[in-house]
């Protein structure tokens, strides 16, 4: 019988294997019925137009890193989160890109690390879910994209998809409960292992 954890991971490597072989082109397709075009409105990044959450992958950390000279905690933060070890230490699985209402990236309604911004913004309005495209509220729905363009899309969603997947499962193999003894009170479980910091996450 398999454990709880090893069935999650199963489950995440038959969704890896779908999505592996999704088609782009029919992706590409479907956004270029349903039209995009960005209106450089920056409202996906601002705090009055609604949920402006950035969540990263790791290596978008990483990458924003290197080429930003900025260290992490510059500019992410752990999600908030209930789950506590025995000593009161919150645990937690995702970083978040800091905000001051506002994306803290945000300047002049212009992003400062456009050229590595994480996937979520490169990609939005468009996701996938259980390897399906999803589009979320944005004022430059309906506009004219190229082929070109439709298509690098795609394969950017492909993209992030499949990362999102394989994070998922090099988590959960890393994972071995909420353990104290870290040291701070706030321990970040992702694909790399555990990260322990001192924060307030309130
Ligand atoms: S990183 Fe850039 S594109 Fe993404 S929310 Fe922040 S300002 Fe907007």
């Amino acid at each position: 019988m398999p454990s709880q954890k090893e069935a999650k991971i199963s489950n995440l490597k038959k969704a890896l294997n779908k999505a592996l072989v999704i088609d782009e082109k029919k992706i590409a397709d479907k956004i270029k019925v349903i039209g995009f075009l960005c209106k450089k409105c920056a409202q996906c990044c601002r705090a009055e137009f609604g949920d402006n959450t950035v969540i990263l992958f790791p290596l978008e950390i990483r990458s924003i890193c290197e080429k930003t000279g900025l260290s992490r905690d510059d500019f992410v933060i752990p999600t908030p989160s209930d789950d506590r070890d025995p000593e009161g230490n919150i645990h937690t699985f995702e970083w978040v890109l800091k905000k001051n209402g506002d994306c803290i990236f945000l300047k002049n309604d212009l992003c400062e690390i456009y050229e590595c911004r994480p996937y979520i913004c490169m990609t939005y309005p468009f996701y996938l879910l259980d390897g399906k495209l999803k589009v979320s509220e944005c004022m430059g729905i309906g506009g004219k994209i190229s082929n070109e363009e439709s298509m690098k899309l795609a394969a950017l969603l492909k993209h992030r998809y499949i990362t999102d997947i394989r994070e998922s499962i090099a988590l959960l193999e890393r994972f071995n409960g909420f353990i104290p003894g870290g040291s701070g009170n706030v321990c970040v479980h992702d694909s790399e292992g555990e990260h322990w910091l001192v924060t307030d996450l309130d």
